[in-house]
């Protein structure tokens, strides 16, 4: 399947520089993969703008679970529609540990997410102790009972395992840790939904880098990464795409 190489660009930057970020990422070339850019909400605008008519999609980070209402602060998934998005990550595990979310929060947002056609980038992964206590895969399993809706394979929904201990470390797991998660991670997918999660897109995150993408990308059922510090940069985002 064609890979989907993702910026989460979290809460960097200014206006300035996010358009200027997405306009170096468009500027590069279309690679052998999908390529997805998720900016802070004020900047969603400016650089759907800055992405129109180019072959980068543009995603959130987040929204609510309601469509609209009183819910002070945050986002719905008919804005994020409406401003350009197609994708919103949810689930992020700084948004499970900073918001409280929990499966049932990330299900409902998933939801909304779906309701609105917008493809749901869900995140899952295990601490550190989790890791170590030899719990990663079980953990990684529940998450997934818990966050993915019904809807999630037919609309193409899309997994990113990330291991807590390896976002923003500079660690990555091993090349073996990370295939036999994400063949867990098939498997599951598969027993959820059948055929149809054999051809969801499972992504790696957590310290992917141009140096180490080649042979992270090269492993069984990993199809694609989410990035985040190296997706600041257009050259290191462009080299980690470049590298499928
Ligand atoms: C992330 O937070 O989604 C992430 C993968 O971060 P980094 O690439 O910086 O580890």
């Amino acid at each position: 399947m064609r890979p989907l190489i993702a910026g989460n660009w979290k809460m960097h930057g200014t206006l300035a520089e996010a358009t200027a970020l997405a306009r170096g990422v468009a500027a590069g070339p279309a690679a052998g993969a999908d390529l997805l850019v998720c900016p802070p909400f004020p900047h969603l605008a400016a650089v759907s703008e800055a992405l129109r008519g180019s072959h980068v999609a543009l995603g959130a980070q987040d929204c609510h679970a309601a469509a609209k209402g009183a819910h002070t602060g945050d986002v719905s998934a008919p804005m994020l529609k409406d401003v350009g998005a197609r994708f919103v990550i949810l689930g992020h595990s700084e948004r499970r540990a900073d918001h409280g979310e929990s499966d049932a929060v990330v299900k409902a947002k998933a939801e909304a997410a779906l309701a609105e056609g917008l493809v749901p980038v869900v995140c899952v992964g295990e601490s550190e102790a989790q890791r170590l206590a030899g719990e990663a895969e079980a953990v990684v399993a529940g998450q997934l009972a818990g966050s993915l809706p019904a809807g999630f394979a037919a609309a193409g929904g899309v997994v990113a395992y990330e291991p807590v201990w390896a976002i923003g470390t500079g660690r990555t797991p091993t090349e073996a840790d990370i295939a036999a998660m994400h063949a867990r991670i098939r498997a599951e997918l598969e027993r959820s939904f059948g055929e149809a999660g054999a051809a969801l897109r499972i992504l790696y995150g957590g310290s992917v880098k141009p140096g180490n993408a080649q042979a992270i990308l090269a492993l069984p059922h990993v199809d694609g990464a989410l990035v985040g510090g190296a997706s600041l940069k257009a050259e290191d985002f462009l080299g980690i795409a470049g590298a499928v």
